[in-house]
């Protein structure tokens, strides 16, 4: 596929992002090289996801082919109260899948050999239509165009546009996966492939079903996905939460395994108290809860010379807009098209940027409002637009 004469782009960052990215360009000819911080498999600590069409046409447009199904459908929303009565239900369907299957089909899809882990960025410079990046191991590597797609805490966004952080919204998601076969039918009965919430006054609980961690979608096999959004405040409360076990304050998810005992417990007796029948035998039944704070972030510019920044290093949407794993697909898939319809690189890339700054600011906003709204947080700023929530 890659030709000699190939652009060439260095993707930073090889999560989701950086694979949607790296893999459209690979489609229009690019040689492609990623570097990514971690130095083994990104594991499979990732949860849920809501399958979006952005996501199935990006992997048309990259020509990847997955394997088997990529999702689980659900059929009804429904939400239940407290005691687990059936307050309100509507036919919803929808895919759900799960962090892990897309980042396995996306890796696949991409030869391993371009693929270098346990290399952090720590320093570009730009030179004459150049980029060259430098990684903590004192070694370098040149390109026509350099992708920031290195999530919210971005090294790339620090370099181009200092001083401008992800925000705490003042609310975090306690997560857990259960597998199928370890729920008691009575908590299983109402949450089988549907797409179940218990909303309260500032706390919203979710289920759905996604693939198992081998990305197996077959009945009996696979995992029930919860999340249950909670207030904590910055300061102590917040300090308390992503402290984990060993007395290491996260900047901002503790993962599964390393949740500090106490907030474990408090979590666990918070379910007890609060949860409907089903949602508290899930609880019950989850090893390892895991927890990340809620962000939010945007950006004024994406494009700085040869330097262009994708996925959760450019905006992070709340949770709540099912959109920021579609918005990095789409931000690759029109890269790629902008880089394809026009011979003048810088020209194509202002045009992609000015297109996607606009969706990307969009969905930030809209997940705002809506995430306060869900919440309770009354800011001035932040009048509903309830039109537009689903
Ligand atoms: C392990 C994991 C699990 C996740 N699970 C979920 C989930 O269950 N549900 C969900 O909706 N979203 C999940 N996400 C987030 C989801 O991937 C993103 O919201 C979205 O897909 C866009 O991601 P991104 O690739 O832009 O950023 P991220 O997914 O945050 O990836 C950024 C990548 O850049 C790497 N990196 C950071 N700094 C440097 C540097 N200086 N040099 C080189 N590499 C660097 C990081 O190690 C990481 O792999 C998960 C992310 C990760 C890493």
């Amino acid at each position: 596929m890659n030709r000699p004469d190939a652009r060439r782009a260095l993707v930073i960052g090889g999560s989701l992002g950086g694979l949607f990215a790296a893999t459209a360009l690979r489609a229009i000819g690019w040689h492609v090289e990623i570097f990514e911080r971690s130095p083994a498999v990104l594991d499979s600590r990732g949860g849920g996801i809501v399958l979006q069409a952005d996501v199935l046409q990006h992997f048309r447009y990259a020509e990847i082919k997955p394997t088997h199904a990529l999702g689980v459908r659900s059929h009804d929303r429904l939400y239940l109260d407290q005691a687990g009565t059936v307050v309100h239900r509507e036919p919803m369907p929808q895919t759900q899948t799960s962090w892990n299957t897309l980042y396995n089909a996306l890796l696949a899809a991409f030869p391993a050999e371009h693929y270098h882990r346990g290399k952090t960025l720590v320093d570009l410079t730009e030179h004459e239509r150049r980029v060259t990046a430098v990684f903590d191991d004192g070694s370098s590597a040149e390109g026509d165009l350099l992708i920031g797609a290195d999530g919210a805490g971005s090294t790339v966004r620090s370099l181009v546009l200092p001083g401008i952080q992800a925000s705490y919204s003042g609310y975090v998601v306690w997560r857990g996966l259960v597998d199928e076969g370890a729920l008691a039918d009575f908590a299983k009965a109402p949450l089988y492939e549907d797409f179940v919430l218990q909303q309260d006054d500032e706390s919203l609980m979710l289920e759905y079903m996604v693939p198992s961690v081998n990305g197996s979608v077959t009945p009996g096999e696979r995992r029930f996905n919860w999340l249950w959004y909670l207030k904590a405040s910055p300061g102590p409360e917040l300090d308390a939460v992503l402290t984990d076990r060993h007395g290491q304050r996260r900047r901002h998810s503790v993962p599964p395994g390393a949740l500090a005992t106490e907030q474990e417990a408090g979590i666990r007796e918070r379910a007890e108290r609060h949860a409907n029948p089903a949602f508290r035998e899930l609880i019950r039944q989850t090893r390892d809860i895991f927890v990340q704070a809620i962000l939010d972030l945007d950006v004024p510019r994406m494009v700085f010379g040869r330097v262009v920044l994708t996925g959760d290093a450019a905006f992070v949407p709340r949770p709540h807009t099912a959109g920021s794993t579609a918005k990095a697909a789409r931000n690759a898939m029109f890269l790629a098209q902008a880089l394809d319809d026009s011979a003048d690189l810088d020209k194509a890339l202002l045009a992609w940027e000015k297109q996607q700054l606009t969706e990307g600011k969009r969905m930030v906003d809209w997940g705002v409002r809506m995430g306060n709204r869900i919440m309770g947080i009354h800011h001035p700023d932040s009048a509903a637009d309830d039109a537009h929530i689903r």
